[in-house]
């Protein structure tokens, strides 16, 4: 598969068309962005790891039932998936209390939580993400109905099922991460984006230490080393 023309770039990842109309290709890349792209640094090798690491994700939700976009991965930066419509809203979804939920809510930062939060932003860099409830998502017309608001938080919940035990099993507790969906081109909402330590909190569970984008976030170091050692956890 080649690719065409770049459809695409975002601030992690370049997405290119290709001779195959209902297929794209997504180019990983080094760049690393926080605070809606105010900091930004360049870390070698962190989009390979990112792709090789959604990748293998990919493949086991895949593998449990949960429908993505992943096709393929083509090499250490290049990624095959389907083309689909982006919903523009991120599904964050939370077991522990960190980052903007202990900020906004005033929660004690490492609280386990009761229950799976999920939550909704708009997924708009201008306007820095705003927090979205149903009305505000229906208002916008990000989705068609409720039914589908629903089916986002169901998807979510049933990744998170996935995810939680399986990352627990590596020695890492899942805190939070972030979600995209988009609809295939037969109208079915599959998982979109990726996942990686770009967009989900890894703590490991012995030392409680970051293995993800918090270490750039706040400035402590090890970017790199620390999603090698989330990507060499999955390999084992
Ligand atoms: P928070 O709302 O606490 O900043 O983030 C919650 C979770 O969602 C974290 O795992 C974070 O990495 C992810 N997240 C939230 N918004 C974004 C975003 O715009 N981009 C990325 N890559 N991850 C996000």
């Amino acid at each position: 598969m080649k690719k065409t023309t770049i459809l695409y770039e975002g601030k992690a990842k370049k997405i290119f068309n290709t001779d195959d109309k209902d297929l794209l290709i997504a180019e990983f890349k080094d760049s690393l962005t926080a605070f809606d792209g105010k900091k930004k640094d360049l870390e070698l090798g962190k989009g390979a790891l990112n792709n090789k690491i959604s990748t293998e994700l990919f493949k086991l939700l895949n593998k449990n039932g949960v429908q993505t976009h992943f096709v393929d991965m083509i090499d250490d930066n290049n990624m095959l998936h389907k083309r689909c419509d982006t919903i523009l809203i991120e599904v964050i979804v939370r077991n522990i209390a960190t980052g903007s939920l202990s900020k906004n809510f005033g929660i004690k930062d490492g609280t386990i939580l009761p229950f799976t939060l999920v939550e909704f932003d708009y997924k708009n860099d201008k306007l820095g993400d705003p927090k979205l409830n149903d009305q505000h998502a229906l208002l916008l017309g990000l989705v068609s109905d409720q039914k589908e608001l629903d089916i986002l938080r169901q998807k979510a919940r049933e990744i998170n099922d996935i995810l939680k035990p399986y990352f627990k099993n590596i020695g890492l507790n899942l805190v939070d991460f972030k979600l995209e969906f988009g609809k295939d081109k037969d109208g079915n909402i599959i998982l979109i984006d990726e996942l990686s330590p770009d967009n989900c909190r890894f703590w490991d569970i012995d030392t409680g230490e970051s293995l993800d984008k918090d270490r750039f976030r706040q400035g402590i170091g090890g970017v790199k080393l620390a999603y090698e050692e989330v990507l060499k956890r999955i390999l084992k």
